[in-house]
């Protein structure tokens, strides 16, 4: 039986220059820490999906983004116009900065630190580290302003703020007791990773995550401890939150008096359309757009009349900024036909279900996979809808309700399931 200690080989996560060879083309994943984007990257991003690829980007459950159907031999090329846009500080660390923050930190009330410059510092820290280039590409590091909007992810090394002005250290979602001020908080992230990669070395280890290595939260705390040369015990236990807490849909009041406009993208695809329409809506702000693990997009800084009218334009294009619409909380994976393994078009038929479903309070969120191996599953508690040859199987809590061949009867099971009934 396969068991994540016994990893044999190193993670083929995908990146720009590594891409994945997919049945729709090769399939690149491009980084973007902290999910923030420059108007000016997101048009980069707009162009090269045009030009090179399928025309749309994904959005992944990590906040990156990724480009599919790209011709074999452009690599350079995107790589190229990636580096020009700031997107690619990094060859040798592309596929390991893998950073997720909370959503809208310093903009929205409820944190305890504004995180951003923090986030800058981790990757700006984590690309000038050679031994760093070599983390897996699954290895992911979370910035939680405070507000348990990302901790509950369980990253491999988390930084969480806490009461009292401190930066709590987590390592796979467990408190270290290690505190440190903000200033610190960043090179203490980089000195877990080396120390995760060091412990991998003692241990003969090809691990993908910290957590499997043998004790390896114990060990690498035990380092952390003797490198900083701090007490064992945490004054106050941190307050982990079990799991992450989804960003919101809609219009959302800054702290600044400006409003920021977050919407659900359907199934994580944006099209150009839609890519167009989000860079005029943040070109109208602050020029920055930011992409959520949740498979949102947020543009900050509007004021309130710009937001009102963005979000109508936005709407309009396709994206859902209605809290109670059918499509919050419905994600799914690639399917078929870009997906090789799929044993059916998960996006055809979670639209036929979800575009058309009536608002109201939407429940669980929905998860809809072509096969067993989940791709994209959420952390978070979810309907999980399989494709089987026999139909779709509609699960909850790991247990099955139904499986069925036709759409009216997987939808009515999974409506029934989102409410926990
Ligand atoms: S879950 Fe299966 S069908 Fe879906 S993208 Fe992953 S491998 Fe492909």
């Amino acid at each position: 039986m396969w068991s994540p200690r016994g990893r044999s080989a190193p993670d083929a996560c995908p990146g720009t220059l590594r891409v994945h060879v997919a049945a729709d083309g090769n399939l690149a994943r491009v980084r973007v820490p902290g999910g923030r984007l420059h108007t000016e990257q997101l048009v980069a991003l707009t162009a090269a999906a045009l030009d090179l690829g399928d025309g749309a980007l994904e959005l992944t459950s990590r906040g990156n983004v990724q480009l599919r159907g790209l011709r074999a031999g452009t690599e350079r090329d995107l790589a190229a116009r990636l580096y020009a846009a700031g997107l690619l500080p990094s060859e040798s660390h592309e596929r390991v900065r893998n950073v997720i923050a909370s959503v809208l930190s310093g903009r929205i009330g409820g944190g305890l630190l504004d995180v951003r410059a923090l986030v800058d510092e981790l990757d700006e820290g984590l690309c000038a580290d050679p031994v760093l280039a070599g983390l897996p590409g699954r290895f992911l590091f979370t910035v939680d302003d405070g507000r348990g909007d990302v901790t509950g992810f369980g990253a491999d090394v988390g930084l969480l703020a806490v009461p009292g002005g401190a930066v709590a250290v987590l390592l796979a979602g467990t408190d270290t007791g290690v505190r440190v001020p903000p200033a610190a908080a960043a090179s203490t992230a980089l000195l877990a990773a080396r120390a995760f990669l060091t412990e991998s070395t003692a241990q003969h280890s090809t691990a993908w995550r910290l957590a499997e290595l043998d004790n390896g939260v114990r060990t690498i705390t035990a380092r952390l401890h003797a490198a900083l040369d701090l007490p064992m015990v945490a004054p106050v236990p941190a307050d982990i939150p079990e799991t992450p807490n989804r960003a919101p849909v809609g219009l959302v009041d800054q702290l600044d008096g400006r409003v920021a406009l977050a919407a659900v993208v359907p199934l994580g695809r944006l099209t150009d359309t839609q890519l167009i329409a989000l860079a005029a809506a943040a070109g109208a702000g602050g020029d920055e757009i930011n992409i959520t693990p949740w498979r949102t997009v947020v543009v900050p800084d509007l004021d309130t009349g710009e937001a009102g009218r963005r979000l109508a334009t936005l709407a309009a294009a396709g994206l859902v900024a209605d809290a109670a619409a059918g499509w919050v909380g419905v994600t799914g994976c690639a399917g078929s036909p870009g997906c090789a393994k799929a044993l059916a078009n998960v996006r055809t038929d979670a639209t036929v279900v979800h575009a058309a479903a009536p608002s109201g309070p939407t429940g669980l969120p929905v998860h809809w996979v072509g096969c067993e191996r989940r791709c994209g599953r959420p952390t978070d508690r979810h309907v999980e809808v399989l494709a089987t040859i026999e139909g779709y199987q509609v699960s909850l809590d790991g247990r099955p309700r139904s499986r069925s061949a036709t759409l009216d009867e997987t939808a009515a099971t999974i409506a029934a399931a989102r409410r926990g009934t």
